[in-house]
């Protein structure tokens, strides 16, 4: 049963929200309440916002992304900013990427570069399969479409399974294919398995392998031809702290280092946060807190009757990433992203979600250098590299595997031709599946949340008006619509519209039409 909020929240004089966590959800959350003159604070366990979309950077100058490095489809977050009155492009730079990424196929040595020129992209096709050339524009056709249908059902909150029966939902079902795998729809459009490989390994950034993903998510690889791929100055975490400090001027009151024990609650009635040991009454409470870590601590099981302990513990989730960030003396001959697919691709997918750590690796390696000279001081350069390996559920003990997998992963670099690389590096930090969960507050270490197989979508995924206490909202990857930036500042906007519905914040709804004819102005 949904929850709203009932009578005493709308009497208040001036309602006030605590957002827990500046990751991208809390933080898009935070400016759409301010902008509607909802009074929040925003608690943050560390001290800088951003969560997992957060640049780090060293004391030598080298700075680095923690986790994302695409940005891809900024039109959702701008128009975020400019239901704030706020231009993004004004705030942060973004550099549009072409070619979008370099694509190295470990088995026979190929090469090919992502390009939204379709022209190039053909010819780039072509290289590894003449005949599937023309199977990108039936491919862009296609999920054009497919987003135009899905889209609706992203951009609106599923309170219920009855919904899976409305009209837009059936229209979407059909294009949708659920009988199909992201790599079995490729399949109508590519015949060489590293072409389909080429527009579906997208499905990593869902945590999820491309033989077991719903078909749904070739949009992926749509979004990155069809809209761009960018890389924000001073890398993703310039966008959070740019969201941040327009949040801090709309009046929301940021207070880092400041981790959240517990939501109060009253009855099934939520009424604040404790923090410290002091209980702070709100109106309501918005949980960006990654949903496997923090829901067990926030909230006592006994509330929770359906996403209890239990439940929790036995959904499933995406993989985690094992992660070295490098400083570099010198420059490096290398793309700004290049992902390396190791000759058993398959397989080593196979391994992540059986729990084995792969011995020779698929990997993601960054060189934000190659566009933006601020990521390192002069004469240097960074290495970002993520490796896809199990989450902590199958528990692999890291602190025995660390010093081990970094070897592996430094010598795989020779497979993109950059040779040993050891006597070069100046600055080094490893993040580790259990470093993830520890330091991070990611449940299991499962980087990407709960997967995003139908089991775990729409209104089987948390809700964003969480259904089981009055008076709580998520919004973050482990709510609806789901992981990744586009969605999770998506997902944030559909969160604030149901809590200022539930407030009574009677201005109109930011909806995404109504937002998208504001940034048409
Ligand atoms: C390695 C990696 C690579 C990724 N690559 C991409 C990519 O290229 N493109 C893309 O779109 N997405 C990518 N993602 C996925 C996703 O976009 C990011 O993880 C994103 O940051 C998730 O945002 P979120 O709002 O769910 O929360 P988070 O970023 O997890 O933020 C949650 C915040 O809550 C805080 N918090 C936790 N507990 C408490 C508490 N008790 N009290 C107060 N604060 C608390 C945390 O400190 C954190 O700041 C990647 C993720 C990872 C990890």
């Amino acid at each position: 049963m949904n929850a709203p909020l009932s009578a005493p929240a709308l009497q208040s004089p001036r309602n006030h929200v605590a957002v827990i966590g500046a990751g991208p959800g809390g933080l898009s959350a935070a400016m759409l309440l301010a902008a509607r003159g909802v009074k929040v604070t925003l608690f943050e366990k560390d001290s800088v916002p951003g969560g997992r979309t957060r640049t780090l950077t060293t004391p030598e100058g080298y700075r680095f992304d923690l986790g994302p490095t695409f940005f891809l489809y900024p039109r959702i977050l701008s128009e975020v900013f400019v239901a704030c009155g706020r231009r993004l492009e004004e705030e942060v730079e973004l550099i549009q990427l072409d070619p979008l990424y370099r694509l190295v196929f470990e088995g026979d040595g190929t090469v090919l570069d992502a390009t939204p020129d379709i022209a190039r992209m053909e010819a780039e096709i072509a290289k590894l399969s003449p005949g599937d050339a023309a199977g990108f524009r039936t491919f862009m056709a296609a999920n054009r479409a497919k987003l135009e249908a899905f889209r609706p059902l992203l951009e609106r909150p599923f309170n219920g399974h009855s919904q899976w029966l409305q009209a837009d939902m059936l229209k979407a079902l059909h294009l949708m294919k659920p009988h199909l795998t992201v790599d079995g729809d490729l399949n109508r459009h590519f015949r060489d398995p590293r072409v389909r490989l080429a527009f579906s390994f997208q499905t990593k950034y869902l945590g999820m392998s491309p033989f077991r993903c719903p078909s749904l998510f070739t949009i992926l690889s749509f979004l990155e031809y069809e809209h761009g791929v960018f890389h924000p100055v001073g890398g993703c975490g310039a966008v959070s702290s740019a969201m941040a400090r327009v949040a801090t001027e709309m009046g929301v009151d940021i207070r880092y280092d400041t981790p959240i024990d517990r939501v109060t609650v009253s009855g099934r009635r939520a009424t604040g946060v404790e923090v410290g040991g002091r209980s702070i009454a709100m109106d309501a409470v918005v949980v960006n807190a990654d949903f496997a870590h923090s829901m067990p601590k926030l909230l006592p099981n006994g509330i929770r009757k359906h996403w209890n302990d239990k439940r929790i513990a036995d959904a499933r989730y995406s993989c985690s990433t094992f992660m070295l960030y490098l400083g570099i003396e010198g420059s490096l001959d290398l793309a700004h992203h290049t992902v390396l697919l190791s000759e058993d691709y398959k397989g080593n997918i196979a391994q992540v979600d059986g729990g084995i750590i792969p011995q020779v690796p698929s990997l993601y390696v960054q060189n934000a250098c190659a566009s933006d000279s601020s990521m390192a001081p002069p004469g240097h350069s960074t290495l970002y590299m993520l490796v896809p390996v199990p989450n902590l559920r199958n528990g692999a003990d890291w602190a025995s595997e660390t010093a081990r997998y970094r070897e592996l992963a430094l010598d795989r670099l020779a497979a993109l031709g950059l040779g040993d690389l050891r006597p070069r590096i100046r600055y080094e930090k490893i993040v580790t599946p259990q470093d993830w969960q520890d330091e991070y507050s990611v449940g299991y270490g499962a980087t990407f949340n709960l997967t995003h197989d139908l089991r775990q979508m729409l209104s089987f995924r948390p809700r964003n008006r969480f259904a089981e206490v009055e008076g709580v909202y998520l919004v973050g990857g482990g709510t609806h619509p789901g992981s990744g930036l586009p969605v999770i500042y998506e997902g944030a906007r559909i969160t604030a519209n149901l809590l200022m519905d539930d407030l009574g914040v009677t201005d109109a709804p930011l909806t995404a039409s109504v937002a998208r004819s504001l940034a048409a102005d």
